[in-house]
Order: structure tokens, then sequence, then C-alpha cells
């Protein structure tokens, strides 16, 4: 196993997947599914949110599940916390990355969590508050992705300087890295490599997280190599599209994993997963979810023959 990657691929599935969709997989099966999904070489996976119970029942098992995955090698556990009673609970769970999301537009934020951008970047500071107050052996980074970043559902189009504006008082407020999320899938490749650029003179490169994109309009993976091309190397994606997108019959929410994988490493891009192993994992999340609809190119129409990975084209 190689311990470098050119490309991070972070599964949002358990997450992003779980939470979209109206059934509970339970608890036994999202650890083995998440587990399975790490075997396959993944190296980051979101495994849940750490959002009220009550408004989600489907993550309530959060706590455990980070607890669980904490215990698999070579794996970053992810919680998505929405506030800062996530973040404690998050925290408190031993989550070591937690990501927030926070919207760009007013409708969609107001919405989603009845705050303003700028009240939910108040939340964020406090929540950098807290990460500097936990014991160094605790403390975890705060990842933000601006979500409706490239259009919104309510609003329509975003300001982009608007969207820049709030990177720059989200590093402000002491976020560890800053990503841009296509929440409505909304975005297309000119605009992705303009806004990341423009990321980048805002935040600089250390600070720059990567693209959480969706297929919703069928962009996504294009909207994936526009990104590469301005030096994006994180990808969010889901195994199977799980989640689907309610608005747009037959097309996929996030991003399908097996497919992204599959182009990175034609593209001689080294993922670490292996698509076989990766593949297998879409049995175990059905034996969660039985009759769940997943989408995916690659695993119906299979790897084209004689294909070979980045690293083995590498070696000489
Ligand atoms: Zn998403």
């Amino acid at each position: 196993m190689h311990q470098e990657v050119d490309v991070l691929v972070s599964e949002v599935g358990p997450r992003d997947g779980l939470q979209s969709i109206k059934r509970v997989m339970p608890t036994e099966n999202k650890i083995l599914w998440i587990s399975a999904l790490a075997s396959s070489g993944l190296r980051e996976i979101e495994v849940g949110s750490f959002v009220s119970p009550h408004l989600m029942p489907q993550m309530a098992d959060c706590a455990t599940l980070v607890r669980e995955a904490n215990k698999l090698e070579n794996l970053n556990v992810l919680a998505l916390v929405p506030n800062l009673k996530g973040a404690e609970l998050a925290i408190a769970a031993g989550t070591r990355k937690l990501t927030m999301p926070i919207s760009a537009s007013l409708e969609h934020s107001l919405n989603n969590i009845g705050k303003t951008p700028r009240e939910a970047i108040e939340e964020v500071s406090r929540v950098c508050g807290l990460r500097d107050s936990t014991s160094v052996e605790q403390r975890p980074t705060i990842d933000i992705g601006i979500s409706t970043a490239f259009g919104c559902t309510l609003e329509g189009a975003v300001s982009e300087d608007w969207v820049m504006e709030m990177a720059g008082l989200l590093a402000k407020a002491g976020a560890d890295s800053i990503g841009l999320s296509d929440t409505t899938g909304y975005a297309n490749p000119s605009q992705i490599k303009r806004m990341f650029r423009r990321l980048r003179g805002e935040i600089g490169v250390e600070k720059m997280a990567g693209a959480h994109l969706h297929n919703t309009r069928g962009q996504g993976l294009a909207n994936v190599v526009a990104a590469l091309e301005v030096d994006v190397a994180t990808f969010d994606s889901s195994l199977g599209g799980l989640g689907g997108c309610p608005f747009a019959p037959g097309a996929t929410g996030n991003i399908v994993t097996e497919d992204l994988v599959f182009m990175l490493e034609a593209m001689g891009l080294h993922t670490g997963i292996d698509l076989d192993a990766l593949i297998a994992t879409r049995e175990v999340l059905l034996s969660g979810l039985p009759d769940e609809v997943i989408y995916g190119n690659i695993p119906e129409a299979g790897l084209p023959k004689g294909f070979t990975y980045a690293s083995e084209r590498n070696v000489t």
C-alpha cells in the first residue's frame, strides 16, 4: 500500500448519502460498511453528522461510528457539525476533523439553520474557540465547506464576490481549511476553475480544502477535471451516488465514488483505492439498506479490458 496519494477521495456516503434518504441504516451495518470502505483503500470517510437526532434520526449513532471508525488504520475520520453544540459532542466522541457547512445563500442558510451567513460565520469563530481550548491530544481541525457556492435552488445565482468575501471571513474566524460545495449541482467547469483559482488567491494554498460536487445536472466529473486543472486535490464523493437527487430522478446527488476513482486512476492519478474492493462494498451497503437504488457507470459496465492503476504504470 502506498503512503502518498495524488488525489484524496473523501467518502461522504455515510453522512451525505444516508442523511438524504428516509430509511435508517442499522448501526452494525454502518460499521461494516465503513470498515469495508476503509479496507478498499479510502483514506478519509465522513461517518455522520452531530445534528439533533430529532431532526435526523438516521444520524443518531454518530458518536458510536466515530469511536468505531477511529479503530481503523490509515483513516481520517470526519463528522459534520452544524453548530457549537454539535462540535462539543463531536470532540467528546474523539472526532479529529470536523466539517461545517456554511451556506453562501441567505435563503438557503435561513431555511437550513435559521441563521444568516454572517451569523453562521460567528458560530464558526465559537467552534474555533472551542478547538483552541481543547487539549492538544483531542484537538480537532475545522474544515469549512461553503455550500451553495455555485448557485442556489432558492436564490438562483450566488454572488462570486460574496463567496470569496465569506472565505476570507472564515479564514479570519480561524477555520483550518475552506472548500467550495456545489450543493445544488449548478456548477459548470469554467465556473469551477474561476472560483477555485480565486479561492486560492483569497485564503492561500495552505488553507485550501477540496471540492464537494454533486452530479444533479450531469456535470460532476467534468467539474472534477476542471478543478484538477487548478490544483484541487481533494474531492468528496459518495459510494453508489447514495442518496440520489430528489429533484432529478435517475440523477445522483454526490458524484459516484466508483466512477471518480476510475477516472482519476485512468488519468494517471494515484488514489490508493482498489476498484474491485470498492465496488464490492456496494453489497455491504445494500445488505444494510435492501433495495435502495444506487448508481454508477463503472460498477455497471465493469473495468476496461487491460485496465491498469496509476501506480502500476509508474513502476519502472
Ligand atoms: Zn452534498
